[in-house]
């Protein structure tokens, strides 16, 4: 059995005060939430005081993007390393965020992607559609392109350490869910590329769906066959969604 998972993207948002409020209602909720797995992205600077507020309790900590390097001449960046030294499990790779305005291409993120896991993170891989992709008829092609790009650098036994996230561009921050049957088609896709290659890391691989996951959509998201959680952006950063979201990841576990 997959473990349900919900991770909090929070992107370039917050301040100390903010969330360390936001931290104390999640961990005031754990109970209503325990035995799935939640995890927050904060922004690179609030790391360390995440790491440390979510000490003891089953809240994980994620960065939101690594470099592709290790230690070393990369001003601005930060290392995966560094990543594991400030507390972090697990990093998102791949955000279309990152890919439209950082211009981050496939092997780019197959780099961060690999140097994430050397370091013991455990890498959360963002793959979709645009809009313009999805109306062309090639959202398969595009996400397994996006796949491939991993599974060619690291080899298909990486994706055991890892988590697969699939964020249809066109739903992210829109306000504009694709209906739990689109996410599943995709998700039983990712599934079977994966089976392809080997059958055992493909059914234990959690992928997510990401894209104006809310409270009132989850349930519906979570009863998909392989819908294994969810990558959460806005609704992330409201304690309460997040827990009722987190909520029905329990329910459908
Ligand atoms: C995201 O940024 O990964 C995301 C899914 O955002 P939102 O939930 O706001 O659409």
């Amino acid at each position: 059995m997959r473990r349900k998972l919900v991770a909090g993207n929070w992107k370039m948002q917050g301040r100390q005060e903010s969330n360390a409020a936001l931290l104390q209602a999640l961990r005031l909720h754990e109970a209503e939430w325990a035995g799935v797995d939640m995890w927050v992205a904060p922004p690179s600077t609030y790391l360390l005081q995440v790491a440390e507020m979510v000490r003891g309790s089953a809240i994980g900590v994620a960065a939101q993007d690594v470099s592709g390097a290790g230690d070393g001449a990369r001003t601005g960046e930060i290392s995966a390393g560094m990543l594991v030294d400030c507390g972090c499990k697990a990093v998102i790779v791949g955000h279309s965020e990152r890919r439209t305005f950082g211009l981050e291409l496939d092997g780019v993120v197959a780099e961060k992607f690999a140097k994430a896991q050397e370091a013991g993170l455990v890498p959360i891989l963002c793959v979709g559609e645009t809009l313009a992709e999805r109306e062309a008829g090639v959202t398969a092609s595009v996400v397994q392109r996006q796949l491939d790009a991993v599974l060619q650098l690291t080899g298909v036994r990486a994706l055991a350490q890892a988590v697969v996230a699939y964020e249809p561009v066109w739903a992210i921050g829109t306000g504009r869910t694709a209906t739990p049957e689109q996410a599943q088609e995709v998700h039983a896709l990712l599934r079977a590329c994966v089976a392809r290659e080997d059958a055992a890391v493909a059914s234990g691989l959690r992928i997510l769906y990401g894209g104006s996951v809310k409270a009132a959509n989850a349930p519906a998201l979570f009863a998909m066959a392989d819908i294994d959680g969810a990558l959460v952006g806005g609704a992330s950063l409201d304690a309460g969604e997040f827990v009722a979201i987190a909520r029905a990841a329990r329910a459908a576990q």
